[in-house]
């Protein structure tokens, strides 16, 4: 690598500008097709680490502790994420528990270790083993991270459904709410900043 300027590539159009360093609240936008290409003031390394971690801990809580749960005449039922993808399986509709568990528990799985994996070692300057691998993965994974279409799923079934059962939101689905907002925080644009960070290091 040499020390040439960096340059930025629209993904939406394929125009190549210099970059340049933005301060807080600045967005930078392609004169093209109006795409944006970076905003200023990202999360520093530190914070998207502990936002990382926070994000590991929510997904074990959404995980363990049922989302949804039914009562109706003295009998009840409730649900956890893994418990609706084997529900899933069971129906009519299988092959749609491979893409629900793909999309709502391995692929956010994934993008938590791979983003803790990267971020601890560049809070000390490092680059992961692994690193471009990993970073390459994170983008591939993020379409596949659908946690916020899983929320409103599960919002609007516990909407229609409480006209004719007694449903309670669980507390795995706050923990799934506050995770599906810090994946979007932590696994966005925000995390290539990792390339111009260590630079110096990638081997
Ligand atoms: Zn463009």
């Amino acid at each position: 690598m040499t020390s040439s300027p960096a340059w930025i590539i629209c993904e939406h159009c394929d125009s190549v500008y210099q970059s340049t360093a933005l301060v807080k609240g600045q967005t930078a936008r392609c004169v093209r097709c109006a795409a944006i290409l970076g905003r200023g003031g990202q999360l520093s390394i530190q914070q998207l680490l502990a936002l990382s971690i926070s994000a590991a801990v929510l997904f074990i809580f959404a995980n363990a502790f049922p989302v949804i749960s039914i009562s109706l005449q003295g009998l009840s039922n409730q649900a956890t994420l893994w418990q609706s993808v084997q529900a899933l399986a069971q129906g009519q509709i299988s092959p749609m528990a491979a893409v629900a568990g793909l999309t709502i528990i391995l692929a956010p799985f994934l993008q938590i270790v791979l983003l803790c994996w990267v971020l601890s070692f560049a809070l000390v300057g490092r680059a992961a083993p692994g690193f471009k691998t990993c970073m390459r993965t994170l983008e591939h994974l993020r379409p596949w991270s659908m946690l916020e279409v899983c929320l409103l799923g599960i919002l609007v079934a516990i909407v229609k459904l409480a006209g004719m059962l007694d449903v309670h939101p669980g507390l795995g689905l706050w923990a799934l709410g506050m995770l599906t907002v810090l994946i979007i925080l932590i696994s966005g644009k925000g995390i290539r900043r990792l390339w111009d960070d260590l630079a110096g290091v990638i081997p």
